[in-house]
């Protein structure tokens, strides 16, 4: 029976680096994987997934307003798994549909995306999938003092942003996985 996964991990863990090698063994295999990324990460261009390491695959950008199941659903093609990077901008109802795509089309989902924003608090698409999903493994990755890292620090012009919005890419801030107690440190200054 398939099953819907959530995968959650700071920045830089190596969410998409996985997600590519699941790809990359199911296309061995002559399967077909669908790969799906939120429309709002525009950081490497549209419809292709990219890691910081360079390898890149195709994908296809969805907006906040697609039906994820629809779209699963109408495909020629059907996929053997659909792979969904930076889900954590998933709308509460986009997990709904792709919990569809598991439970009515019977494809296994695996999501990728952040636990907390900058502020340690839950995206819609995480809180969703947290409370949805059959699976729920971290990637784990450490802070700089060699603790887990769980907490991502936003940084613009150097200096650790302490509010602002919950989503903003593109722009030229940039993120460090820390520990809860650096991220502290971090941000009493
Ligand atoms: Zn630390």
């Amino acid at each position: 029976m398939a099953k819907l996964y959530f995968r959650y991990g700071s920045m830089g863990s190596g969410k998409t680096i996985d997600l590519l090698k699941v790809s990359y063994n199911y296309k061995e295999r002559n399967k077909e994987a669908l790969l799906l990324t939120s429309a709002l990460d525009n950081r490497y261009g549209k419809n292709k997934i990219t890691t910081r390491i360079g390898i890149s695959e195709d994908c296809y950008a969805f907006s906040s307003e697609d039906d994820l199941f629809e779209y699963v659903k109408n495909l020629t093609k059907k996929p053997d798994i659909v792979l969904v990077d930076e889900a954590q901008f998933m709308t509460k109802s986009q997990v709904d549909n792709l919990s569809d795509v598991v439970d009515y089309l019977d494809i296994p989902v695996i999501c990728y995306g952040l636990r907390t924003d900058f502020k340690n608090e839950l995206f819609e698409g995480s809180l969703a999938l947290m409370e949805l999903a059959d699976k729920i493994e971290e990637i784990k990755t450490i802070c700089k003092c060699g603790k887990k890292a769980t907490c991502n620090l936003r940084i613009v012009d150097e200096k650790p942003v302490k509010d602002g919005q919950k989503i903003f890419i593109g722009g030229n801030e940039s993120y460090i996985a820390l520990c809860r107690k650096c991220y502290k440190e971090c941000m009493k200054d």
